[in-house]
């Protein structure tokens, strides 16, 4: 369990401190209940002002630590959190509502481990120094991070930021999402347990637009890594512009899942509607469009319904749920609004809609909703929506289906079936997405995380990751070492 005190003060400088000026304070909803399950503080500016000081004042002795003694952090950090993970499983079912057996506990929850076990083999191989000529080229942390993170994979999002730049020697700020603040606090916990030093880690709860302005325009930060909305980027980006700050961005999505004509229809498309319904569809690389053959629309209909209905919405307390709600009322109304949207624009309603599930009480429960004869024009198949609805567009050859693809402003992920792994990869090479999945394989923590065109400009995980948080010096003229 987490400190309620905790959840009231900010972690600044290695302590538990008050706000500064603001007494400001916000319930924390339980998306299951709609009932608050806690309250934090919100932090202004002058909060934002003291995390990056110390994060400033901290920076030139952790940077000089040897790697041996950031892995040593690093591998403290691990044994911590490991045994705080029932805590991470719990505050992320409370803050976003995923479902405590299929969800939280497998993935949600241990992925933050995972994304701190891999920095710790990556830094221990990493070359920090390389001398390819007479040049000899170092690699040093870029400085003070700022990290900005949202609700939806809570853990995952601040801990993939975070492990590689504690790895490197950056020290950071962290602004969780206030939608998600409970796993932010819990980690803070641990970072203080496991022995990083004062300063190196500071987190300041409260809303993104403040915040974020407060740190974008901070000329003590050197660099903002945001994972979140495109407006909140674009925000972040032209703030951060005056003190000419790296802007690392990961954003939103819109996957295409291209089966094509060959593929084993009945894996490939129950595959493509689970993946989408997962995490109540608030993945941002989760394949909301489903390209078909136009030959098989309707076989594809009758698996993609059969698909839906093993869904089992429900209680995420409860261990056969496998959907919980929507995690917060403004991301409901959204989805619910887009559903709206996607029956007056003319897509066929296979199974779903716009009416919410009531019989959890005040829970934000929407139905899993599957549309139809989609067209990649209509607002459900351009826009976001963040939710469990999926768009099946029919095309007619497999260029059209690796246009359609590409048409798209966002360019995170693109997914793939085919009757040969050969088959799929040959049209993989063609989408224009920052990752692809062949044949329903899964995420693979040591490769680079990022998308092409407006789904952002970084690239996190593995060895990626550590590139993001590092400047590149060359020393001209040295001594071979
Ligand atoms: P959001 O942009 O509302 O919030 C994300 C974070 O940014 C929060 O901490 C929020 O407080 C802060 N924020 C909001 N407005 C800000 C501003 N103007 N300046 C600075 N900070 C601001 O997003 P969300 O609703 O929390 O998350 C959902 C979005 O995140 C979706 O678009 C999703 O695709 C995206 N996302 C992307 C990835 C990825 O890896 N590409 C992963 C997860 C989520």
């Amino acid at each position: 369990m987490i400190s309620s005190d905790h959840l009231l003060n900010f972690y600044i400088n290695g302590e538990w401190v008050a706000p500064r000026h603001s007494n400001k304070t916000v319930d924390v909803i339980n998306p299951a209940t709609g009932t608050a399950s806690g309250t934090i503080a919100l932090g202004c500016a002058a909060d934002i002002d003291a995390a990056v000081e110390a994060a400033h004042q901290a920076f030139p002795a952790y940077a000089n630590w040897s790697q041996a003694q950031r892995n040593d952090l690093l591998g403290a950090i691990c044994d911590v959190y490991a045994k705080r993970l029932d805590d991470f499983v719990w505050a992320i079912t409370q803050e976003m509502g995923a479902p405590m057996q299929t969800l939280s506990r497998p993935v949600q929850a241990p992925v933050g481990l995972w994304h701190l076990q891999t920095a710790l083999s990556i830094a221990q191989e990493f070359a920090f120094e390389r001398q390819p000529g007479s040049t000899k080229v170092i690699r040093e942390p870029v400085g003070v991070c700022a990290l900005i993170t949202p609700w939806n994979w809570p853990i995952n999002q601040i801990v993939c930021k975070l492990a590689p730049a504690l790895a490197v020697g950056c020290t950071i700020v962290l602004k969780p999402s206030q939608n998600a603040p409970y796993c932010a606090a819990l980690l803070a916990e641990v970072l203080h347990e496991a022995g990083v030093p004062p300063g190196v880690f500071n987190l300041v709860q409260g809303e993104g637009a403040k915040l974020g302005e407060a740190l974008a325009s901070h000329p003590l930060v050197d660099m903002i890594s945001l994972t979140g909305s495109n407006s909140a980027g674009a925000s972040i980006s032209k703030l951060a512009a005056d003190t000419v700050k790296r802007v690392s961005l990961e954003l939103g999505g819109k996957s295409a899942n291209i089966i094509l004509p060959d593929a084993n229809l009945e894996k490939a498309v129950t595959h493509g509607v689970l993946s989408m319904m997962s995490n109540s569809g608030q993945t941002c690389a989760a394949p909301s469009r489903m390209l078909v053959p136009r030959s098989k629309l309707q076989e594809i209909e009758e698996i993609a319904t059969r698909a839906c209905a093993a869904v089992v919405v429900g209680d995420p307390l409860n261990a056969t749920t496998t959907m919980g709600p929507i995690a917060n009322e403004r991301q409901f109304r959204k989805v619910l609004s887009l559903i709206e949207t996607g029956i007056e624009e003319g897509a066929k309603l296979l199974v779903g809609g716009a009416e919410p599930l009531m019989e959890f009480g005040g829970g934000f429960y929407v139905q899993p909703t599957l549309f139809s004869e989609v067209n990649n024009g209509m607002t459900i198949a351009r826009e976001e929506i963040f939710g469990p609805v999926l768009s099946i567009i029919p095309y007619d050859s497999v260029q059209e289906a690796v246009e359609i693809a590409n048409d798209s402003p966002y360019g995170l992920s693109g997914y793939v079936y085919g009757g040969t792994l050969a088959h799929a990869e040959s049209v993989a090479r063609k989408l224009r997405t920052g990752m692809v999945h062949l044949n329903g394989a899964s995420v693979d923590l040591a490769a680079p995380w990022g998308g092409y065109k407006q789904s952002g400009n970084g690239r996190e995980w593995g060895m990626w990751g550590f590139e993001e948080f590092l400047e590149t010096k060359a020393i001209m003229g040295a001594p071979e070492s």
